[in-house]
């Protein structure tokens, strides 16, 4: 289905898509493509609603984003589901992660513009902060909820329509969320959802006259060819993309939690996460204690049926994914590290699905293919290193930059190690992921920041007004 200017449409483009299950490989859905006509339609709905916010205060749109909020928690359990049955996620993990992290990008964007100032005063300047204008926002399958939310609440929250077009791999529970959008009162115009492919529809929302801004989630390599179009085209865009992150343990005190939490922080669904801390780097003295670690944390997560609320290991989102996590692992062995548990095969007891096991790596040096490369699967790397300049070289030394952990005894120490990383976001000891605090990359892994005030910032434009009243 297509939607803009407040209206469901049958999609008339010429492509089907099928969604597949990933545990059970069946067709949930065959999905119908948008076509040209119908990108370019949502795009000047949006355009003809430009001003569709301008009459509205930064409490109302603060009390709609809260009532999208509440909305999605009356079908948290029904959403979770959904993205349960598209994604993979194990639904545990989805009722925990994937519906609480929209809602409270919704809720968090709210009380952001209830303080956020869009007009300054300098000297005899007014600023204002406007609305940039139509967005164009892409998504990627893995937290599709949450990263669409990522977009969807700093749009209306600065008084930008905006069309988005979900990951074809799982377009489900994104089109539920336009629609909920829309029956809680955000006007017509103001949100579009497209469908379809990266190539074809993706390419066409990017490319169609009217789009102020884009917005893009996904791999490095599209966000590369996007902002290649960007440039030619003259229109900002913000990046997310990938990671490679690492986790740096600088001496034995918090070893056993450290190991941990790097272990559920790289499993968490199956791997499938931007922020995945897929590399832990530790002393070469604790390495053996680490793998012994690593190894028995892994051997705790139980794959399985995806609805079924004890499996704590679900499949990757798609064949492709498969394939590529498989070739990854075999990389890692045939350039001489050691697959210390899991592997390519499917894991134990699992028949069917594109599930690979919880798989744990050792001896891997900073030049293997799968210490520099996002995996984006259940994969973990340790690496080992002879002091803090080597741990920092190694740890910064991917294209990527996204985040990461650091562990030590004395907190301070963490603390210079952590300013020191080249990376958006750290965390010292464990402490927990401040979900109002901006995210996004260095390097490779994009640029632009979402989320709170951070977030509403990208899809503004400053405008200086002089006046000589005003001096
Ligand atoms: P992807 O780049 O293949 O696709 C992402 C989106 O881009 C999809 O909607 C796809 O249809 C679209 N797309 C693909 N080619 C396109 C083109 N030529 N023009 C326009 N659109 C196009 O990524 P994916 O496999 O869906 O997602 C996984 C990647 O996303 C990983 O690299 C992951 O790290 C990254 N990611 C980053 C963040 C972050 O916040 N930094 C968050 C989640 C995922």
């Amino acid at each position: 289905m297509t939607f803009w200017g407040g209206r469901w449409r049958d999609s008339r483009g010429s492509n089907r898509i099928p969604v597949l299950n990933p545990a059970t490989e069946s067709i949930l859905v065959e999905s119908v493509e948008s076509s040209p006509e119908q990108v370019r339609a949502a795009v000047d709905a949006a355009a003809a609603a430009r001003g569709v916010w301008n009459g509205s205060s930064s409490s109302e749109r603060a009390e709609l984003l809260n009532g999208i909020a509440d909305a999605l928690e009356e079908c948290a359990d029904e959403l979770a589901l959904v993205v349960t049955d598209e994604v993979g996620t194990p639904i545990a993990e989805s009722r925990r992660l994937q519906l609480p992290t929209a809602v409270h990008t919704f809720r968090s964007t709210a009380a952001a513009i209830e303080d956020f100032s869009f007009r300054e005063m300098l000297d005899n300047s007014v600023i204002e902060h406007c609305p940039i204008g139509v967005v164009a926002a892409i998504t990627p399958w893995n937290y599709p909820l949450y990263l669409a939310a990522c977009k969807l609440a700093p749009a209306i929250a600065a008084g930008c329509p905006i069309v988005i077009k979900p990951s074809e791999t799982a377009p489900l529970a994104v089109t539920e969320l336009a629609d909920l959008c829309h029956r809680t009162g955000v006007p017509g115009g103001a949100v579009g959802l497209v469908q379809g492919g990266g190539e074809t529809v993706g390419n066409a929302l990017i490319e169609a006259a009217g789009v102020d801004m884009i917005s893009f989630t996904g791999s490095t390599r599209t966000g590369g060819r996007i902002a290649a179009q960007a440039g030619r085209l003259i229109r900002p865009v913000a990046l997310e993309l990938g990671g490679k992150s690492a986790a740096v343990v600088l001496d034995a005190a918090l070893l056993e939690s450290a190991v941990r939490q790097t272990v559920a922080k790289c499993f968490q669904n199956a791997g499938q996460t931007c922020a995945a801390l897929s590399r832990l780097l530790v002393p070469g003295h604790l390495k053996a204690r680490t793998e012994e670690l690593a190894v028995a944390f892994a051997g705790e997560y139980a794959a399985g049926d995806p609805r079924d609320p004890e499996t704590t290991l679900g499949p990757l989102a798609s064949e492709a994914q498969l394939g590529r996590v498989r070739r990854f692992v075999r990389s890692a062995d045939e350039d001489g590290a050691r697959v210390l548990c899991g592997g390519w095969e499917l894991p134990n007891g699992v028949e069917k699905g594109f599930f690979v096991p919880a798989t744990v790596i050792s001896d891997v040096s900073p030049d293997m293919e799968v210490a520099r490369e996002e995996i984006f699967g259940p994969v973990l790397s340790i690496i080992a290193f002879e002091d803090e300049s080597e741990a920092l070289a190694i740890a910064d030394g991917t294209e990527y930059g996204l985040s990461g952990a650091v562990w030590a005894a004395d907190a301070d120490r963490a603390m210079r190690f952590a300013r020191r990383m080249r990376i958006g976001s750290v965390a010292i000891n464990g402490a927990p992921t401040n979900a109002d605090a901006p995210f996004g990359g260095f390097g490779a892994s994009g640029f632009g920041r979402e989320r709170g005030r951070a977030g509403i910032e990208e899809y503004l434009a400053t405008k200086a007004i002089h006046s000589a009243a005003n001096g």
